[in-house]
């Protein structure tokens, strides 16, 4: 049983139900052009899943035939009394190795760069919980390995790690302020809130997944402060709204030091070292600015309201198209999804050049509705053997993109209606 695919649909609720209380109190909580982003970074992390969470299965399966201490039986985790013992073992082990990943993927730079994506977001809000890396998989899976060397059965583990993760999308808000006394004992929102600041007194603070208990422990807890108002984002801004570039942008950093540096040793050790450590004599011929938080301003490109309203309709075929590789995945397997994907890749890549106000996106996102789609689509009839309704299949292909094609061209040019608002 797929946990996490059961709470997708509740996830996209929650997040309407507090879109809808942000608009009705006029909060100002949403951007649309950073939660697309958001979603687009969670839809590339699930289905390049797809592909690279094999690695952690076979690593943890190898160890647990080989290492296991205890040979214990997935039986014993039954409703009785030790079964539930059990289970909240298992449940309370694995936070405490997510807190330790999770701190170690602020403190190290290699680890860094996969986790920063999740840092991203200069909102905070339910799509900001969506917003994941995809390149995790590289290394997030050595930090359980304890958990199977106990013993626990895999099952029990990927399921006390799907809780985790779900029970770490609700505190993703501004709706909720304060909850007392849970506030020192759970991740709550304002203590998590707190976890995405980059004010100098919040930096690497709150780590915790499940147990806020385990930073006040180690150190490392910090309460939200009335007079020190979150500012959310990190030090280096993205500055644009590629959800394949959030992914890479810190490796970036890190490979143009690492090829700078003059010292071997440097030029290894940086990947490794406290994050933000740069070798001395990178440091001295390439210096990068200071942040000054105090002024920090959201990175909010312009573009026209119409062509927002286009950007939106168009995430809405992504989110049916993602769902429906889900569906493909879970019956046919990853190969099966590859062509899909592709397709889907490539739309969150042309909506986020449409947001980013380039002048050429409206071209590209023309190629991709009339030439990269149908040739995609011909691509995945042949490689997946001939569709059941390949008529009505080459209907919606052909339908979807011709329609949307006319609405792009149908569009003000942006720059005569930006000056009109
Ligand atoms: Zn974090
Ligand atoms: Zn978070």
């Amino acid at each position: 049983m797929d946990l996490i695919a059961i709470a997708v649909p509740f996830f996209l609720l929650a997040l309407i139900l507090e879109l809808f209380v942000d608009w009705r109190k006029g909060s100002g909580f949403y951007r649309s052009n950073d939660a697309i982003n958001s979603l687009s970074a969670g839809i590339l992390s699930t289905t390049t899943g797809y592909f690279t969470r094999l690695l952690a299965l076979v690593a943890w399966s190898f160890v647990l035939r080989h290492f296991a201490i205890i040979d214990m039986q997935l039986a014993w985790f039954d409703l009785s009394v030790r079964g539930v013992l059990l289970w909240v073992t298992a449940a309370l082990a694995w936070d405490f190795c997510y807190y330790w990943f999770h701190r170690f993927s602020h403190e190290i730079s290699v680890l860094w760069a996969a986790h920063a994506v999740h840092h991203q977001s200069e909102d905070y809000n339910l799509s900001t919980a969506l917003r994941q890396t995809s390149t995790g998989f590289l290394f997030g899976w050595i930090f359980y390995l304890p958990l199977f060397v106990v013993g626990f059965p895999l099952e029990v583990l990927i399921t006390v790690n799907a809780v985790n993760l779900i029970y770490q999308f609700w505190v993703h808000t501004q709706v909720v302020r304060r909850m007392g006394v849970l506030d020192r004992i759970l991740v709550t929102p304002s203590n998590h809130r707190v976890h995405h600041a980059q004010n100098e007194r919040y930096i690497d603070k709150n780590y915790g997944g499940m147990l806020i208990l385990w930073d006040r422990f180690f150190g490392t807890f910090q309460d939200e402060a009335d007079d020190d108002p979150v500012v959310f984002g990190v030090r280096k801004p993205l500055a644009n709204w590629n959800p394949f570039w959030a992914n890479l942008q810190v490796y970036d950093y890190l490979l143009f030091d690492a090829r700078k540096a003059a010292r071997w040793r440097d030029k290894l050790g940086i990947w490794f070292r406290r994050t933000g450590w740069r070798p001395p004599d990178v440091e001295e011929r390439f210096p990068r600015k200071t942040v000054d938080v105090s002024r920090f301003q959201k990175f909010d490109p312009p573009t026209s309201p119409s062509q927002r309203r286009y950007v939106m309709a168009q995430f809405g075929v992504s989110i049916v198209l993602a769902l429906s590789i889900a569906e493909l995945f879970a019956r046919n397997g990853a190969g099966y999804v590859l062509v899909p994907c592709a397709v889907l890749w490539l739309q969150l890549y042309t909506l986020g050049l449409l947001n980013d106000g380039r002048a050429s996106a409206r071209r590209i996102e023309l190629l991709r509705l009339l030439a990269a789609t149908p040739a995609l689509y011909a691509l995945f009839t042949v490689s997946s053997g001939v569709p059941s309704q390949p008529a009505l299949g080459w209907a919606v292909v052909i339908g979807y993109s011709l329609a949307s094609a006319l609405w792009l061209l149908a569009l003000p040019r942006a720059k005569s209606e930006l000056v009109m608002h």
